[in-house]
């Protein structure tokens, strides 16, 4: 096919990872065009955005999570400015402690030097008072924020269709030629090929040498009258809200399942925790889940293919999009473009292809 469309990069893949990819070269004048399949189940779509400064049940600090956040801020606040819509808003997250050890643990926290900035000293939890069940007292994290990825998606590719930069099909690897400086695909030719495609990238064969290990959640999409709670609370389930009545509930990690379709034994799960735990009347809107690109050793993989070094992937977000994903696609975009060495951490180096 004759070479009609003419770009920098070509990028497979408009989840989070995709966009923010993009949004990094856009700030460099660089151009682009996406092949893109609108997987309803992308995890993109599902998610709940939220980023938590202090996680598991030790409630240790997230991994370099004093470097991701203020990047983070500061890209979902321009992404806001460009999108006219505020996708990022700053919440605090009430975590519901069970007995005086939890409490005492959590209390010891607040005198780690970089754990403590994200604890709420005296919190007050007035809002979850009569609403909530089970729960002995709560820790209270400030710092983190929940991200509304759907909006950031759909407004973005709307933005992208208005330009005629996005093309909304299964990209065919096979398809794809590699050439000394460039690829090319169908019409398109493009300097590099960036691959994006969440937990769809173990179907890549330039990358499938790489440790994906999906994991899939059930969500289910509540309404409750009146917005009786306005931050994020963490007890059994996370509830979140996001928007004037609707709250996201969730969710599990599964490693083995079958499909990506919402599964009725979840559901059922999902009611019965909410049925002990809210003490208001709640309403069931929908039953979605997603597939989160989970990876061996819970580090991104960013790099290029040891062979053919005008194709790169940018992956292994995992649990962590939010966070992760504005300060790794910084990264790879200022490594592509400017030079600068990959962090060890996260190059794909680590993985010898065989
Ligand atoms: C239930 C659930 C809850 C979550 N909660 C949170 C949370 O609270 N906070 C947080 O930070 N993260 C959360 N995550 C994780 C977060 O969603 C992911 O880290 C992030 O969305 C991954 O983005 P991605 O762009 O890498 O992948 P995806 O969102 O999967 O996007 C990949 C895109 O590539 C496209 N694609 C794939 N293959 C092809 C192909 N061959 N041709 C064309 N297009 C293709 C897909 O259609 C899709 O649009 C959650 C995930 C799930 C499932």
């Amino acid at each position: 096919m004759e070479i009609s469309e003419n770009y920098d990069y070509m990028i497979v893949g408009q989840g989070i990872g995709g966009t923010l990819l993009s949004w990094f070269l856009k700030k460099q004048n660089k151009s682009f065009c996406f092949i893109d399949n609108n997987h309803h189940h992308a995890a993109s779509n599902i998610a709940a955005g939220i980023i938590n400064p202090i996680t598991g049940r030790k409630y240790v600090k997230s991994w370099r999570i004093e470097q991701f956040l203020p990047i983070a801020k500061l890209t979902y606040s321009e992404i806001s400015d460009f999108i006219s819509t505020t996708i990022g808003h700053d919440k605090l997250i009430y975590r519901g402690l069970y007995n005086i050890h939890d409490e005492n643990t959590w209390e010891t926290r607040k005198t780690d030097e970089v754990a403590g900035q994200f604890i709420v000293d005296r919190p007050n939890s007035e809002e979850y008072d009569g609403k909530i069940n089970g729960v002995f007292s709560y820790g209270v994290l400030k710092g983190g924020m929940q991200v509304q990825f759907p909006i950031i998606i759909k407004k973005y590719r709307e933005y992208l269709r208005s330009n005629g930069w996005i093309k909304e099909e299964r990209f065919e690897y096979d398809k794809l030629k590699i050439n000394e400086e460039s690829v090319s695909y169908g019409n398109i030719q493009a300097g590099r090929i960036l691959f994006a495609e969440g937990y769809q990238a173990q179907f890549n064969p330039y990358f499938n040498y790489l440790p994906f290990e999906a994991a899939k959640g059930d969500v289910l999409i509540i309404k409750i009258e009146g917005r009786p709670f306005d931050n994020i609370l963490r007890h059994k389930v996370f509830i979140a809200p996001i928007d004037d009545e609707h709250y996201w509930v969730g969710s599990d990690y599964r490693w083995k399942f079958a499909d990506d379709s919402p599964d009725p034994l979840k559901r059922e799960e999902l009611i019965a925790t909410l049925d002990k735990i809210l003490n208001v009347p709640y309403e069931i809107v929908s039953h979605i889940a997603g597939i989160r690109p989970c990876v061996k050793g819970r580090r991104p993989f960013l790099g290029k293919h040891p062979e053919h070094p005008n194709l790169a992937i940018f992956n292994g977000l995992g649990t962590k999009g939010a966070s992760l994903g504005p300060f790794w696609a910084k990264h790879l975009i200022a490594y592509l473009e400017d030079g600068i060495d990959l962090d060890g951490e996260v190059d794909i180096k680590r993985f010898v292809k065989s």
